[in-house]
């Protein structure tokens, strides 16, 4: 028969084969350790992307602007995250960190614009 251990406190498991903790305690716990975990994953990806609607937001305090991309990476910008695209008609994508978006115009350079005002256009 094979040997099972609680996936908490890894005792031993006897008895139902589809058991997984030892003990009620156990089983809470272990959802509580996982609940714990998700939330800092959240609030990570949650900070990367307020950092980047900051950044955004501070290079394009006029609405619309034009910027080199390097601008973006030197304020350690997190490519990697995003809360919407937007495709316009023409083909462009449009990369949003909540209301702030931006969009390449070429390798070096992107356009960033507030969601408001690209929503009309
Ligand atoms: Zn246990």
């Amino acid at each position: 028969m094979e040997k099972r251990s609680c996936l908490f406190c890894n005792d031993d498991l006897k008895g139902r084969s589809d058991k997984r903790f030892c003990t009620d305690q156990c089983r809470a716990s272990y959802n509580n350790q996982n609940r714990a975990e998700s939330e800092k994953v959240i609030q990570q990806v949650n900070q990367v992307l307020r950092r980047n609607r900051t950044i955004l937001k501070t290079l394009n305090p006029a609405g619309m602007s034009v910027i080199r991309k390097e601008f973006l990476e030197e304020r350690h910008f997190n490519f990697k995250y995003f809360t919407s695209l937007f495709k316009t008609k023409e083909g462009n994508e449009y990369w949003f960190c909540y209301d702030m978006g931006y969009m390449y115009l070429d390798e070096d350079k992107v356009r960033i614009v507030g969601h408001q005002k690209y929503m009309k256009g």
